[in-house]
């Protein structure tokens, strides 16, 4: 490891940063996404074939901290955000399928290790304000939750999550509504790009910093996309020492912070091969990837939730992670899945074998079920990104019985879950934040 990385916008403008820079502020203050000035390589040979995923992490990550002050103490923010598992297991029903499972953090999604993550990072680094930080978070369901436990009861920073009221499953709205504290949950009359947008334009509103001081932790964050990198390193390393060959995966995709941490891996040199997106009714990908112009719209709702995204925020990282537009649709397919085919994947996956999935899994089980239909026999793993009993009223009536709730998620669904109703307006929002400033 010789020069330190640095980070830029993928907009071009302003200056490079360092790593705990671009962190701390989330977004680049030209409205870009911080991306290295170019992404580093790494031997797979560089890896404790028998560490944890918390020690796969900590090599992964190294480069990218370089001569940063988070780089002393990246081993111990990895040992304290992956605290669970990301297994690659075999699917028995399924020849040569895998299931790398990332559901086993405290709120059941795949958000889980980025979040805690990111808050391992700012819990490091200095603030110059004495006031405390309050982070704003849209949500569409699993990064409220996932935000909010990882900054649970932390001193002096406060969690306000906005989603849209009626659109996120019974058992989400629970839990963005337990935790009680530093957290609170506000249900906005409107949909997720409206709780986007107020978010956008507090942050972006200077006279309200200068009252409360601000941040997000949006997807966009280098500080959630980096970790997202471990588990898939971690599950084709395995996978490479074991068969000799690189790990294809489909990835339920849908503002791409997911899939491009996978394509990252690739690009680093680690034995990741073909990645595949399962997008759900919301198509701007795959029509971009079928030759289409890149055409973000407005979303539309589906079963799948999380993946209601029109205009995927990380696309501008994959233009940048590829020199050229012909080279860039070469890495790259995807396919948009409808309700109908989610729901017809989790019942007959439940019905023939008795596996059980989410509705955005169910998305990557359907594009490798017309794989297999259409004759191929390769090797894949399918990523769960949610836990199946977190989407309980969608999942249940499909498959004619209830399910087993995970331990953390069971703790709190038992607690008393409380939100405050708040119009789908930016004024509204700053009213509220102002109200509750002295908090
Ligand atoms: C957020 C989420 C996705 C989509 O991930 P992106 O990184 O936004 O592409 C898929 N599935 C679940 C369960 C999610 O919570």
């Amino acid at each position: 490891m010789s020069e330190p990385v640095r980070y830029h916008s993928t907009r071009g403008a302003g200056p490079t940063v360092p790593i705990s820079q671009a962190i701390a502020a989330g977004l680049a203050p030209d409205g870009g996404l911080y991306v290295p000035e170019a992404l580093p390589s790494i031997d797979p040979a560089a890896f404790d074939p028998h560490g944890s995923l918390a020690d796969t992490a900590t090599t992964l990550l190294a480069p990218f901290f370089a001569d940063d002050p988070l780089g002393d103490e990246l081993a111990a923010i990895c040992a304290e955000a992956f605290t669970f598992d990301a297994p690659l297991r075999a699917m028995p029903a399924l020849p040569n399928t895998m299931m790398l499972e990332l559901f086993q953090g405290p709120t059941s999604a795949f958000k889980d290790f980025g979040a805690r993550f990111l808050a391992a990072c700012l819990r490091r680094l200095p603030r110059t304000d004495a006031r405390p930080l309050t982070i704003l978070v849209a949500t569409s369901g699993d990064t409220g939750a996932a935000v909010a436990a990882a900054f649970h009861r932390q001193p002096n920073v406060r969690v306000v999550i906005l989603y849209p009221d009626g659109l996120v499953s019974p058992r989400q709205a629970h839990q963005l509504g337990c935790f009680g504290d530093n957290v609170t949950a506000l249900r906005v009359a409107g949909r997720f790009d409206d709780c986007q947008r107020m978010v956008k334009a507090a942050l972006g509103d200077a006279t309200l910093q200068a009252q409360l001081p601000l941040s997000s932790a949006n997807s966009i964050s280098l500080g959630r996309l980096l970790p997202q990198m471990s588990y898939y390193a971690h599950a084709a390393l395995g996978w490479w020492r074991e068969h000799g060959t690189p790990l294809n995966f489909i990835v339920p995709t849908g503002n791409l912070g997911n899939a491009l941490a996978c394509l990252w891996v690739r690009e680093i040199g680690l034995p990741v091969g073909t990645v595949r997106l399962a997008c759900n009714a919301n198509a701007t990908l795959p029509d971009y990837f079928s030759g289409a112009a890149y055409a973000p719209r407005e979303a539309v709702a589906s079963l799948a939730n999380a993946m209601d995204v029109g205009a995927p925020s990380n696309f501008d990282r994959l233009r940048w992670t590829y020199q050229d537009e012909h080279t860039l649709r070469e890495q790259l397919q995807a396919a948009s899945v409808d309700d109908a085919a989610i729901r017809q994947t989790i019942a007959s996956h439940a019905h023939d074998h008795g596996d059980v999935f989410c509705p955005h899994t169910a998305t990557a089980v359907h594009l490798l079920d017309r794989l297999r239909a259409s004759g191929d026999t390769t090797p894949w793993a399918v990523v769960a990104t949610a836990h199946p009993a977190k989407f309980e009223s969608v999942v249940e009536p499909l498959i004619g019985q209830s399910l087993a709730v995970p331990v953390s998620l069971a703790a709190m669904l038992a607690l008393p879950a409380s939100s405050e109703p708040l119009a789908a307006d930016e004024n509204a929002l700053r009213q509220w934040l102002l109200q509750h400033a002295q908090a």
